[in-house]
């Protein structure tokens, strides 16, 4: 085998592993390659939102359609995964036109096929989906919200309401022009009772606003393009089938109510789509992550530095190679991590419970993870990361989406770990070739066992200090919070270990289990170091343990800094879907004929010096 060959099946490999299923992907990463994915110069924010959603119906034409894509999960997260890659907006629009408003409307439409018209011209993208739950003063408390829709069993009609300024819709995109059939969620009122949270199909523009529906758009937001709009509505007229109440409740024509679950679980019904959309989420993010090491990885190895009488690259320098490094092992972890929850989801591997936490915890580490890697990647870059072009910064905002909607963080994460507290654990099944382990420190069984020492200690402090805390239980449950989030971090830490350690379990060739063994080191013993100070403490690790770990670490980092290239061409996300001049062969030669396509800050025409001074001084008018 000559070695070009030794390498691409290596990069074959880890290819297959990280990511199960090929053929979800090629349709979307075709598309991508599309002109329309290009980087465009010069717009506005406006005109960069009405492109992505002609993006998204791009993709939309190149996939098995919208139908399946609701149906089939990982097909909806493969597109969203391409979508983050070329333009994070049109991942959030993904999320929300498929998962958000058509999943939705096709779980919870109860037996009837009356919004069959509706959901064609949904899957036809004539119409946009749109998801309208959070008010502007409910946020991760939007179960109180105020929106009500009064049942009337005279007209067979509801009459939707925004009661006042602190009910009106926040944070939908329905501020653009186009054809937006939302699912709103309000509070169902019957013979004069609340009935508790449920969604419901409306219209909300054809171009302009329909009737009873008001739209004011929001303030810049700057590095987000969405069309986030305030939306309220003024007695709308909504009919009776419009109702989506799922397989558990039912309202009869003459308005009598009737459901087998309490309110609280039809709340967490008509919100159910959240569940899987935060895997979609964190997938487009972490996608958007290895992209970022992709790139920064073919950079740092063609970027020349001081040293080496000039010859010396960026990957060179130790300080530099660790970071990236590290950020390498990290998204490594995220990958496996997010693709085995994504499997599982789609599998239906776990109960509803088990599902939640495991999510819950995924998502909070994978985006937090993917924010801090992406924003690495961009200082490792220099100027190089602060263009549009380069795609960084793109994915420095996609991080401020991902982490607050969809489930905020910290409170997702927060509610999974009280629930490990509370002994509902769904996150720790045992990995297979992990038996007793001894001291040696690049051995996964020691990994492993730290790891789960730390979390069994955690979670023993935080029931001793609820045991012992004689304050209300709001008031002992938030003043945990600190040590819940780290209850959160280190159970998903030990998830994403296992993935990987499973993943390590399957490789075949010598390379692909050396590079997968000291990308799990780093990943573990990176968190093992952040604590060390605790383990010594807790009698976990000796001193001189503690004292070798940074030794532990380069040596990983060693083992793998002659792979990087490979371990980054698995990603396969290449440049002709990336475009970016850091990602070419030879950037100075990609960076002179993009100049050519940059618009020009100024108009071309000649000015006095008089001209320019009152030019940048007069007041705006
Ligand atoms: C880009 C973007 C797009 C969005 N699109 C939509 C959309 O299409 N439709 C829609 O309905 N909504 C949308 N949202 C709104 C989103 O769902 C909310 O932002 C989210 O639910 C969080 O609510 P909040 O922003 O009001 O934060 P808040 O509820 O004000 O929380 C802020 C912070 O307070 C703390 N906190 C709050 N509650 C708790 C708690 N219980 N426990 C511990 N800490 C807590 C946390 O630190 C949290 O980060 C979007 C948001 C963003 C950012």
């Amino acid at each position: 085998m000559t070695r070009t060959a030794s390498h691409n099946a290596v990069v074959r490999e880890l290819a297959d592993l990280l990511h199960p299923r090929p053929r979800f992907h090629e349709p979307f990463r075709t598309a991508c390659e599309d002109p329309l994915f290009a980087w465009h110069s010069g717009l506005t924010a406006d005109e960069r939102c009405e492109l992505a959603y002609r993006r998204l119906r791009m993709l939309d034409q190149h996939g098995p359609g919208a139908t399946t894509l609701v149906r089939e999960p990982l097909r909806l997260f493969a597109l969203q995964e391409w979508a983050a890659v070329v333009d994070p907006t049109t991942l959030s629009l993904a999320a929300i036109h498929y998962n958000l408003c058509q999943g939705t409307i096709r779980d919870l439409r109860g037996s009837g096929e009356h919004l069959e018209q509706c959901l064609d011209e949904l899957a036809r993208a004539d119409s946009f989906g749109v998801f309208l739950a959070t008010e502007l003063a409910y946020g991760n408390n939007v179960a109180a919200m105020e929106t009500r829709a009064v049942y009337d069993p005279e007209s067979r009609e509801y009459t939707l309401h925004t009661p006042g300024p602190r009910a009106v819709k926040f944070m939908p995109n329905t501020g653009l022009g186009v054809p937006k059939t939302g699912v709103v969620l309000a509070r169902l009122i019957s013979l004069g009772r609340d009935r508790g949270v449920f969604p419901f199909v409306v219209p909300i523009r054809d171009g302009a606003a329909t009737p009873g529906v008001k739209i004011r758009a929001l303030p810049e937001k700057p590095g987000l393009d969405l069309d986030n709009a305030v939306t309220a509505f003024d007695r709308a007229r909504i009919p009776y089938e419009n109702l989506l109440p799922g397989t558990h409740s039912s309202l009869a024509p003459d308005g009598r109510f009737h459901s087998d679950i309490s309110p609280h679980q039809r709340f967490a019904r008509a919100m159910g789509r959240v569940t899987p959309g935060k895997l979609g989420l964190a997938g487009g993010h972490v996608a958007a992550a290895r992209a970022a090491v992709a790139l920064t990885t073919r950079y740092s190895h063609q970027r020349r530095s001081s040293g080496k009488r000039g010859r010396a690259c960026l990957m060179d320098h130790g300080g530099h190679r660790s970071a990236v490094l590290r950020e390498l092992a990290r998204v490594y972890a995220t990958t496996f991590l997010v693709h085995e929850e994504q499997r599982r989801y789609a599998e239906h591997r776990d109960d509803v419970t088990g599902r939640e936490q495991r999510i819950a915890l995924t998502k909070a580490y994978a985006t937090w993870s993917a924010a801090h890697t992406v924003t690495v990647c961009r200082e490792r870059c220099g100027a190089q990361g602060l263009f549009s072009v380069n795609r960084i910064p793109e994915y420095i905002g996609l991080g401020h989406v991902t982490v607050t909607s969809e489930g905020d963080n910290s409170v997702v994460a927060i509610k999974a770990a009280q629930q490990i507290v509370l002994g509902v654990d769904h996150t720790h099944p045992p990995v297979p070739g992990v038996g007793p382990s001894d001291s040696d420190m690049l051995d996964p069984a020691w990994w492993y066992r730290l790891i789960i020492a730390r979390k069994e200690r955690l979670i023993a402090e935080a029931r001793k200090s609820r045991g012992e805390s004689s304050t209300s239980s709001f008031e002992t449950w938030s003043a945990l919070e600190p040590l819940l989030l780290e209850i959160a971090h280190v159970s998903a830490t030990a998830l994403a270990l296992e993935t990987m350690l499973r993943a390590l379990g399957r490789a075949e060739s010598p390379t692909a289990r050396h590079c997968l063994h000291s990308l799990a080191g780093l990943e573990a013993l990176d968190e093992i170091a952040r604590s060390r100070g605790w383990y010594v403490l807790e009698g976990l690790m000796g001193e001189p343990e503690a004292r070798n770990l940074p030794k532990a670490l380069d040596e990983l980092r060693d083992r793998i800094a002659p792979h990087s290239r490979e371990l980054v061409e698995a990603f396969d996300v290449p440049q002709s879907v990336l475009r970016a001049p850091i990602g070419a062969e030879d950037y100075i030669e990609s960076w002179s004929e993009l100049a050519e396509s940059v618009k020009p800050r100024d108009d071309g025409q000649a000015r006095s010096r008089d001209q320019v001074r009152t030019r940048c001084t007069e007041p705006s008018k």
